[in-house]
């Protein structure tokens, strides 16, 4: 199964020998994140280094379900121009954010928003040959607001109605409370990335996989009965693990995610 790293995890000042000894390790892609200040010298880099592109797309200040009809133009916007970015690239997906409702009353008239808004993403996504990823995220636990998506279901119903894929966050998913198998087998052909990391089931830590609740045993042979084709990006904690860190764990063990 490919191997990839999401640029989150190398920090905001990596260079061309960084990407290189990714490379080396065995990482077969980067899924660079937009908001990185030197987003548009990682594409470069991977480019440089033939490896592959995706893109998780930035998402704060930008909330693609809100209420404000300026905050949503500018969204999508953004995205838009990002998307097209990844197109010259000869990118292959772009995981984004649902959003949030500003209050959790609001949750169905913001699914409601948000399910349009993706269906108008996804046209942009086709017209650039990019395919579009749904990311899961972590509930807000005081139930505040609510984060799009945040269980399953709607996850899924999501994914369902503006024909487009998931990318399984494994962090995220553990704070979700749900089981990694069965989501798995639910999810099924919508499948198109996972973000791999581990925490201790109560913040989102991204530790390598083994060195939190062992949430990740059995991902790949999950993956493998569904002959999921697409990549695995470790997400990893750039401010407790170095690039040398990750290296090691991917070349020293490649069974980890097992
Ligand atoms: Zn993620």
């Amino acid at each position: 199964m490919e191997k990839w790293l999401n640029s989150w995890s190398l920090g905001l000042s990596a260079d061309l020998n960084d990407f290189t000894m990714i490379k080396k390790a065995g990482f077969e892609g980067i899924e660079i994140l937009a908001e990185q200040k030197n987003a548009v010298q990682y594409l470069k880099y991977a480019s440089d280094l033939d490896l592959k592109v995706g893109l998780h797309l930035p998402f704060h200040d930008l909330n693609l379900a809100t209420p404000d009809a300026a905050v949503y133009e500018r969204t999508l916007s953004v995205l838009t121009e990002w998307i097209a970015n990844l197109a010259e690239y000869d990118g292959t997906h772009a995981t984004f954010h649902g959003g949030y409702a500003w209050f959790s009353e609001e949750r169905n008239e913001s699914l409601f928003r948000v399910e349009e808004r993706i269906i108008k993403l996804n046209e942009v996504a086709k017209h650039h040959g990019i395919e579009l990823l749904l990311e899961n995220l972590i509930p807000d636990k005081l139930n505040y607001c609510h984060h799009i998506a945040s269980n399953l279901e709607e996850w899924i119903d999501l994914i369902t109605a503006a024909n487009i894929k998931a990318c399984l966050d494994l962090g995220h998913l553990d704070l979700m409370g749900n089981d990694l198998k069965a989501a798995i087998d639910k999810l099924a052909g919508t499948l198109g990335a996972v973000h791999v990391s581990e925490n201790d089931g109560r913040s989102d830590l991204h530790l390598l996989p083994g060195d939190g609740n062992q949430f990740t045993v059995g991902l790949e042979s999950y993956l493998e009965d569904r002959h999921f084709g697409g990549p695995i990006i470790y997400e990893i904690n750039p401010y407790q693990y170095s690039i040398q860190d990750i290296v090691n764990h991917l070349s020293n063990n490649n069974s980890t995610v097992r």
